[in-house]
């Protein structure tokens, strides 16, 4: 068994390899442990770049989508607030926390999210506001954010969610398309909405309502 060093460097140079440049983010991800939040089976996988399941038919998503979409949302001086929609196995949000000076991080599912917060919890993270809901409705209470991340594929941009964008905030979503999914990134500018082509990807559906 390789140590854990080897395997954390391996794990960022494939990283950056793969076009992550940013280096506050490589850091986060060199940081937070992924294993801490797989399922002790798969735990030797954690280190690879793959999406793992992690219970109620969801997926954490691979290393290089979570480092992408992060590193597409950074925007130094402008780091204030962030909503996540789909905490699943909570990995993202703790990311988004060190990077962030405030995480709202909203789950669907109930099961998954009373997971997360135990996981979470042992990271002791101070900045962190999970909720269970459907992220649909977004976070009235506090709008707006400087970022928003959309970790499950709607079928149209989520208005609501828009509406909750900071002058100048950015979102990052997976949309279904065509029949297949593109990442697509937001921006609210001065002369409305900036809509900007990523990437093709695969991302579990946004559904309404909670479970
Ligand atoms: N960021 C997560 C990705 C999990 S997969 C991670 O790193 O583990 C996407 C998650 O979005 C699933 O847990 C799914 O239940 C959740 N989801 C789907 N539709 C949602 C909705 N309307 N509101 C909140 N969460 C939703």
């Amino acid at each position: 068994m390789k140590s854990s060093k080897y395997l954390k460097s391996k794990f960022i140079n494939s990283l950056k390899d793969k076009g992550i440049k940013n280096e506050f983010v490589l850091d986060a991800l060199a940081t937070i442990p992924r294993e801490a939040f797989i399922e002790p089976a798969l735990r030797t996988r954690a280190y690879d770049q793959d999406a793992l399941p992690i219970g109620c038919s969801q997926t954490i998503s691979s290393p290089y989508i979570v480092a992408k979409m992060t590193e597409i949302i950074y925007e130094t001086d402008n780091m204030g607030s962030v909503l996540e929609i789909g905490t699943g196995c909570g990995y993202q949000t703790a990311i988004l926390s060190s990077l962030f000076d405030d995480v709202i991080s909203i789950e669907r599912i109930e099961t998954l999210h009373i997971r997360a917060k135990k996981t979470l919890s042992s990271f002791n993270l101070k900045n962190v506001t999970l909720i269970h809901g459907d992220g649909y409705e977004g976070y009235p209470q506090q709008s707006y954010f400087d970022a928003i991340i959309i970790t499950a594929a709607p079928d149209r941009i989520p208005d609501k969610l828009v509406a909750q964008l900071n002058q100048n905030g950015r979102m990052i979503l997976p949309l279904h398309h065509n029949g297949s999914q593109k990442l697509y990134r937001l921006k609210n500018t001065k002369n409305g909405i900036h809509k900007k082509d990523i990437d093709d990807v695969r991302f579990v559906p946004m559904l309404e309502g909670k479970a």
